[in-house]
């Protein structure tokens, strides 16, 4: 299937943890950097469309801290957008450093820093061959951006969902306690929702590409031409859940 303009659209999710590299927190330029440019090659090589979704992991996870500041989820998860945000920013003048144009949405009002998510006015954008960039997830504490990736995929069409990650995909048992793990090129959303699969990502996230029919793609951030593999499908990235 394609947009009005005959392109794929796509939607790609760049968690947080990925974008801080082997420092483990904030930004690494280099990442940001190469993300930028697999994004601007994919886009001069297919005809594509692409939204992102950034994760905020890399800076501030609700859940953790509000255990650990003694502070009420929602407060904690509404840092966690906006720290999203930040990442959103990043990534965004990274990828008009290498001349692609963009647009950062966001899902919390600030005018100032961002566009308001306008789910028309985000299909404009991409239709014109802009990239557009989602922060501050779906706006709603108590959710993830893997949550909000899958909505946002289903609410502008998108054809899959890639989700980046720092690992190379979904591995049988955790590779780094188990040496024997091995990674499972191909699985289906009902082995991925079974209780002793091992979680890349969250129940909610998992169904809502279900039952839209979104497969997803999840490989590593750091091999070079991963997305434009993962764009066109093939097999040898990392797994595709479908
Ligand atoms: N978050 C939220 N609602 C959303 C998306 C994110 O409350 O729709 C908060 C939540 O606290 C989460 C944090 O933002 O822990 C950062 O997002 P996430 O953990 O999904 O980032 P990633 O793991 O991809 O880096």
């Amino acid at each position: 299937s394609s947009t009005p303009s005959g392109k794929r659209r796509v939607l790609l999710k760049v968690s947080g943890e990925a974008l801080a590299g082997d420092q483990g927190f904030g930004i690494d330029p280099a990442v940001v950097g190469s993300v930028a440019q697999e994004i601007a090659t994919s886009l001069q090589d297919h005809d594509l469309e692409i939204a992102v979704v950034v994760g905020g992991g890399n800076f501030f996870r609700g859940s953790t801290f509000s255990e650990e500041l003694h502070i009420d989820r929602a407060s904690a998860d509404y840092m966690g957008m906006l720290a999203t945000v930040m990442n959103a920013l990043s990534l965004q003048s990274a990828l008009e450093h290498v001349g692609v144009p963009t647009r950062v949405q966001s899902a919390i009002e600030m005018k100032e820093v961002a566009e308001p998510y306008i789910r028309r006015r985000c299909m404009r954008h991409l239709e014109k061959g802009r990239v557009v960039i989602f922060g501050a997830g779906t706006g709603n504490p108590f959710f993830t951006t893997d949550t909000c990736a899958a909505l946002r995929a289903a609410e502008i069409g998108a054809t899959c969902l890639l989700k980046a990650t720092k690992v190379d995909g979904v591995y049988s048992d955790d590779p780094v306690k188990n040496p024997e793990a091995r990674l499972i090129p191909e699985m289906s959303f009902e082995e991925m929702e079974s209780e002793d699969s091992i979680a890349v990502m969250d129940k909610t996230a998992v169904t809502l590409c279900r039952e839209n029919n979104i497969p997803v793609v999840v490989f590593n951030i750091k091999t070079e031409g991963m997305l434009t593999q993962a764009v066109t499908g093939d097999r040898s990235v990392g797994t595709i859940i479908s």
